[in-house]
């Protein structure tokens, strides 16, 4: 068994690493952490220094290393236990497995030094070599967890920020493209049933130059929210453009269709613009129903965008192309 002095100074450095990747791990799955906690990587490695300049034997010493694993890893565990909807089941198995490892490992090093009877205490031989070797095994394996939930996550974000529109927070016109064209693949034998409707704010430019772009701004935002709160979860609905937005209702017939397009249309048309509130805001909407011919979405949705246009001619504030 090494020294008493190198044994602290080697136990007090595992501590560092031990509390560091447990920190990594939290700040993986939790996002930031509280500025205090990262005096413990700090601090903790005090303790096995403090004992050995209090004259504790190296006996006594790795033993506390084993309990302070066994805490640690043990703690691990039952984190990515709690936490085990935020990863991938590849990267689940492998922190499980290692955080296990890691903690019966500690636990196994901790019963063999009680019921050594060598002077030392230490585990000997075979297993010596072999709990080392898991140790380093399971470490590898946890860190390399860390490393891979943290680039599932960037991606996540990636393709969150690449299909969303920053002012509204809507969908944009990609991810409006892109579920499109699986509603049209979803929809077949089906077509009957799937609508789109291209929406357009009324004198939009007006309320801009009247007011200024940061109310054409809350305004948008406003009726991005009054759109997505009046549809159901499986319809889709994105800011196509500028002022423009385009919704895909599945499996709906024209009646619900009609009703959520007036339900569209009151929801907007209760929204005032400007510093006084009395600036009327309203939408046109043009509706188009998906034909059995139809297989890409640009054509789906120029017709759609036909009867926006003509919903402009008619006088704004209402919907053509449902009866
Ligand atoms: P219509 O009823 O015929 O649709 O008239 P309109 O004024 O709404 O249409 P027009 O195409 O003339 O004007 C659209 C305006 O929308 C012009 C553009 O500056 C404004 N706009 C586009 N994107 C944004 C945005 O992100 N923020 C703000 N504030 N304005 C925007
Ligand atoms: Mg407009
Ligand atoms: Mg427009």
């Amino acid at each position: 068994m090494p020294s008493t002095p190198v044994l602290a100074g080697s136990i007090a450095l595992s501590s560092a690493g031990y509390c560091l990747i447990y920190l990594g791990l939290h700040r993986v799955l939790y996002g930031r952490l509280a500025r205090a906690i990262w005096l413990l990587p700090t601090v903790l490695p005090c303790v096995p220094l403090a004992a050995c300049g209090l004259g504790m034997s190296a006996q006594v010493l790795a033993r506390l290393e084993a309990m302070l694993a066994i805490l640690l890893w043990g703690v691990m565990f039952v984190q990515v236990l709690r936490c085990r909807e935020r990863m991938s089941r590849f990267v689940l198995v492998v922190l499980i497995t290692a955080t296990l490892l890691l903690s019966a490992n500690a636990a196994f090093s901790l019963t063999t030094m009680l019921c050594c009877s060598d002077a030392a205490g230490a585990p000997v031989g075979v297993w010596n070599k072999l709990t080392y070797l898991v140790m380093e095994v399971a470490m590898l394996a946890t860190m390399s967890g860390l490393c891979a939930i943290h680039t599932e996550r960037q991606f996540e974000r990636l393709a969150c920020a690449a299909n969303t529109d920053a002012l509204t927070g809507l969908h944009n016109r990609r991810h409006f493209n892109e579920g499109g064209q699986d509603a049209l693949r979803g929809s077949l034998g089906n077509r009957q049933r799937l609508w789109m409707l291209m929406i357009d704010i009324d004198h939009f430019k007006a309320i801009n130059d009247r007011f200024g772009h940061a109310e054409g701004d809350r305004i948008l935002q406003q009726v991005s929210r009054r759109l997505s709160e009046s549809l159901r979860s499986s319809d889709i609905i994105a800011r196509y453009g500028g002022e423009e937005f385009g919704i895909l209702l599945p499996d709906t017939d024209a009646v619900s269709a009609r009703h959520i397009a007036d339900r569209l249309l009151a929801q907007v048309a209760s929204l005032r613009a400007g510093p006084l509130a009395d600036h009327p805001v309203t939408i046109s909407i043009g509706a188009a129903l998906c034909s059995d011919g139809e297989i890409d979405l640009d054509r789906f949705v120029q017709r759609a965008d036909r009867a926006l246009y003509q919903a402009k001619s008619n006088g704004r504030n209402c919907v053509v192309g449902l009866t």
